[in-house]
């Protein structure tokens, strides 16, 4: 009887060990659904898109041996591959990528902001203005170059610069930081369109004041001309990316209660490309990397900060050759124009896996809203 009893005891506790078992598993499983669904409903507040423009795999390995076979890069856990073709033509130039990638629509090349038909497109940072988020824009070019420009304005040809200068002016970006000083102050109409922004806005360039000693008020919008036409490369001197990257954020969340959508451009990686000077590349793609790590930081403390890298295309077919060595790295070029290569993409943050896999540019613009939860929009012709 006692020798029934035990054996009947180990048949309940093994039953009692399965269920268990198997309730475990269905809470294990639960918790990945739950899990899931919380990513998704945990939205981020701000957005920070980093366009290393010309930054192919190369260009990042290429800076990424120079600094002892790392970048911070490698702190993203979602990376993904984007098409990058126009709309009119498989090489991009920067405007038809950053339209796409500001606006969801291919477009052709030279395009700001506007489609096939040169018709104007809802941009996502005149959307996130609209949301009364706060709104920048940043960079090492002239700030009314393609990458920038196609954030804020609508023109059917890239380099109708005093054109997109005065676009400027029809919005209300909270913060502008790049160079092109003469597109506001020595125009062929002869307006000068800095002493135009008004009481809104806190205006000021490098012949007034460094912009590291400037105190941003808080209570303006902020704009600042890093030269007169383009800044220098890093390698001549040009040095304010990091200052102005710091500085954009620290003004940004100040500015709304809702959020900011922030764009840094790291601009000349592409003219050490187009110049298919590897040292030229290098030397933009380590300073870029500095400011992806300082921004990955502040998304790490933040917690509600989305934060995407990428790039526009590749340019120069830039290879890494064979008798290279880490310390020595011997490049080759295939073109002093732009590739047709994927070209990746870095997502960190809330909303970050909606960037895993490969995908046409375009989706980057659908994806962010999708992240940050705006409804979709059927047709963004303004
Ligand atoms: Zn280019």
């Amino acid at each position: 009887m006692k020798h029934l009893k035990s054996i009947f005891s180990l048949i309940l506790f093994c039953l009692i060990l399965s269920a268990c078992k198997s309730s475990n598993k269905t809470i294990v499983e639960d918790d990945m659904i739950n899990t899931w669904v919380e990513e998704d409903d945990n939205m981020p507040k701000n957005i920070i898109l980093m366009i290393g423009d010309g930054m192919g795999l190369t260009q990042i390995s290429a800076g990424m041996y120079r600094l002892g076979n790392q970048t911070n890069l490698e702190k993203f856990p979602v990376v993904g591959l984007q098409k990058t073709h126009a709309g009119d033509e498989l090489i991009t130039d920067s405007a038809a990528s950053a339209t796409a990638i500001a606006t969801g629509q291919k477009t052709y090349n030279g395009a700001i902001g506007v489609d096939m038909d040169t018709l104007p497109l809802y941009t996502f940072l005149e959307e996130a203005e609209d949301n009364e988020l706060a709104t920048g824009l940043v960079a090492t070019s002239t700030i009314v170059h393609a990458t920038p420009a196609s954030f804020i304005s609508h023109n059917p040809y890239r380099r109708n610069y005093e054109e997109i200068a005065a676009d400027f002016l029809k919005t209300e970006v909270d913060l502008f930081i790049g160079g092109g000083k003469k597109y506001f102050d020595n125009r062929e109409d002869e307006q000068n369109l800095l002493e135009q922004f008004g009481d809104d806005y806190q205006i000021s360039h490098f012949v007034e004041a460094e912009l590291e000693d400037i105190i941003i008020d808080p209570d303006k919008n902020f704009g600042y001309l890093t030269s007169n036409k383009d800044p220098l490369p890093v390698s001549q001197g040009r040095d304010y990316l990091l200052t102005a990257a710091k500085k954009s954020v620290d003004h940004l969340a100040k500015r709304s209660d809702k959020g900011f959508f922030l764009m840094i451009e790291g601009s000349q990686i592409d003219w050490g490309g187009h110049a298919n000077d590897m040292e030229y590349i290098i030397s933009e793609f380590i300073e870029f990397n500095t400011v992806i790590g300082e921004i990955f930081e502040f998304a790490k403390e933040d917690g509600e900060t989305l934060v995407v890298v990428t790039a526009d295309h590749e340019t120069g077919g830039f290879a890494i050759q064979t008798e290279s060595t880490m310390d020595t790295l011997v490049g080759s070029f295939t073109t002093g124009k732009h590739s047709g290569t994927m070209v990746p993409l870095f997502a960190y943050g809330p909303g970050s896996e909606h960037f895993a896999g490969i995908y046409e540019n375009t989706e980057i613009y659908h994806k962010m809203r999708q992240a940050i939860g705006w409804s979709e929009n059927k047709d963004n012709e303004k």
